[in-house]
């Protein structure tokens, strides 16, 4: 959808770092749930999402597993980047990013289209405890083989965010695939231990 309204953007692949677009704003990420308006942007800025209404600035985000989500008015007047490991997840970030850009706009938030790019799928991502305690949506964990463990669908929880911000489902696209899965095309922080990022940006329209 963000394709076809001509809002440049991009999902990165393994070695996309090479290729980034010049001026691109992008946060010290923290897995939490905080939004900048940008810009300006200090280089010592906490948050994991930004928001922009200014004119041919990009904004952009970096993954190695965990969900990028990117966001646009349609008419090309705001746009917003997310980072959803599970803990900003738990906090619902994709969620206040919604609500942020859509009051930044003044519009409302059913507006807006959405897509959620590649990070690690449920056939690859188990969590203990802690993480299904904090996680209040039952409906995203599936059983482990392994006891006290669960599979976490963060795709299922990110799109239920954005539902509950307003947007509307037939307009949140999904670019599939497992980062974790998928070593040729994608880093993944937990096939890989330390490893590079995969950026991903969108870029207010002039
Ligand atoms: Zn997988």
């Amino acid at each position: 959808m963000l394709e076809s309204l001509g809002i440049e953007h991009g999902f990165g692949l393994r070695d996309a770092e090479r290729v980034l677009p010049p001026g691109l704003l992008y946060p010290r990420q923290v897995h939490g749930a905080h939004v900048l308006r940008v810009p300006p942007l200090s280089p010592e800025a906490q948050a994991d999402a930004l928001v922009t209404d200014v004119p041919s600035v990009a904004v952009g985000v970096f993954t190695a597993d965990c969900v990028p989500v990117l966001l646009a008015d349609p008419q090309g007047r705001g746009v917003a980047t997310v980072h959803a490991g599970w803990r900003g997840s738990a906090l619902r970030v994709a969620e206040v990013a919604a609500r942020t850009l859509a009051e930044a706009l003044r519009c409302r938030p059913e507006a807006l289209v959405a897509a959620i790019g590649p990070h690690i799928g449920p056939c690859c991502y188990e969590v203990d405890e802690p993480v299904r305690a904090a996680i209040s949506d039952d409906s995203v964990f599936t059983g482990s083989d392994r006891a006290g463990h669960y599979r976490l669908n963060l795709f299922r929880l990110n799109h239920r965010h954005l539902l509950d911000a307003g947007l509307r489902p037939e307009r949140i696209d999904r670019v599939e695939g497992c980062t974790a899965c998928d070593g040729t095309r994608f880093y993944s922080y937990r096939r890989e231990g330390h490893t590079g990022r995969l950026p991903h940006y969108i870029r207010c329209p002039a």
